[in-house]
């Protein structure tokens, strides 16, 4: 790659260069104040100017409607699974239904419980959380206050191409995009709440983002804390307390980066493209590769595979594949085996490095 490695990695995940090749322009004097972006009041002009910037550009991205707010907070997607419930849900006796589609949804699923009756809609847990359900698998309570899904999982490889329709009686339907966001256009209409940690997509670990719908927001219940009410960030243009304002700059930059692009129709064109190239790879390998995910539900960004001749020869893969420059192969440590995060900055020159090394390797490893 132009940095001389690929990476692979789940997340904290590759970057765009030319980002880090501005924030790096701009790391000692912000744009002529002779101060790093680091080092100023989150209260000042300068910081002002980015979040807003930053807020407007992630606006236009996934044309979010005037309906929903847009939070930058802390605590990683793993507060949000905390946040959801004590926010949607009037007290812990209140139903909300959970779908479990991959380790993160199970965990969000596991939190809920503290703080609502969250029950199972539906579980891919038998069937090793390789598929996603029909719609009338999906066992909804009509009571419940939302319906929880992982958009992606980043483990497993699932990712929804269509979302289910809530059944409940305020039609809210909840999303953790942690590992797809800003990959593809979304109707941000359909969700009450969406979340995504920004380590994958958009920026550095340290913040994550929340896109609300306002009707929501004031009705937490009564002991959640300060921090995770909704309202307090909503009324407080995300400045609260002391945002993570360094991570929120760096978003800014990949927000911009990707209108440059042509916005998310066509970095979902590049992503389609770029995933094929290594799905068709794997499919063409004669059994030798394999990706367990169905085909219809297999992800855009996380691609998990395993070679039908054992971990051995996975080992050999993933450290052969480092020599050779293409990093942090090693699938999950849950579920082992070999997974190529290929998010928005991954160049296609990287997946196509990666599918000619899966061929060559097999040649030598008959
Ligand atoms: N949800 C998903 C889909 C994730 O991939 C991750 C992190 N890998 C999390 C939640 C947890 O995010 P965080 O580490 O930001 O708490």
């Amino acid at each position: 790659g132009e940095r001389g490695v690929y990476n692979f990695a789940a997340g904290p995940a590759t970057l765009p260069l030319a980002v880090l090749q501005k924030a790096q322009a701009e790391l000692v004097d912000y744009r002529g104040s002779g101060m790093s972006i680091m080092e100023m009041s989150h209260r000042g002009k300068e910081f002002d100017a980015a979040i807003k910037k930053a807020e407007a550009d992630l606006r236009t991205l996934l044309s979010v409607p005037d309906t929903h707010e847009v939070l930058f907070l802390q605590g990683g997607a793993s507060t949000q699974f905390s946040a959801v419930p004590l926010n949607l849900c009037a007290s812990p006796a209140s139903p909300a239904d959970y779908l479990v589609s991959g380790s993160w949804s199970d965990k969000a699923f596991k939190e809920a419980k503290k703080f609502s009756a969250a029950s199972l809609a539906w579980s891919g847990k038998d069937g090793k959380y390789t598929a996603l359900p029909p719609p009338a698998a999906i066992a909804q309570n009509p009571d419940a206050a939302f319906l929880h899904i992982c958009s992606n999982e980043t483990i497993h490889g699932v990712e929804f191409k269509d979302y289910p329709v809530p059944a409940n009686k305020h039609a809210l339907l909840v999303a953790d995009m942690s590992s797809n966001f800003c990959s593809k256009p979304v109707d941000v209409s359909k969700f009450g709440v969406i979340y995504a940690g920004a380590q994958k997509n958009v920026g550095p670990s340290g913040v994550t983002i929340a896109i609300v719908r306002r009707d929501l927001l004031g009705k937490a219940q009564p002991n959640t804390p300060v921090m995770l009410d909704y309202k307090t960030h909503a009324d407080n243009a995300s400045l609260y307390n002391t945002p993570p304002c360094f991570a929120i700059y760096i978003c800014g930059l990949v927000f911009e980066d990707l209108l440059a692009q042509g916005g998310l129709a066509e970095v979902e064109r590049k992503n389609q493209h770029k995933a094929g190239v290594l799905y068709d790879a794997i499919d063409a390998s004669a059994g030798y590769f394999v990706c367990p995910v169905e085909k219809p539900v297999r992800s855009l960004m996380n691609v998990p595979f395993t070679m039908a001749k054992g971990a051995d020869l996975e080992k050999k893969f993933i450290a052969e594949a480092a020599k050779e420059n293409m990093l942090q192969l090693k699938g999950h440590r849950s579920v082992g085996g070999v997974r190529a995060s290929i998010y928005n900055a991954m160049p296609l020159s990287g997946v196509e490095k990666l599918v000619a090394f899966m061929k060559d390797f097999q040649a030598r490893n008959p």
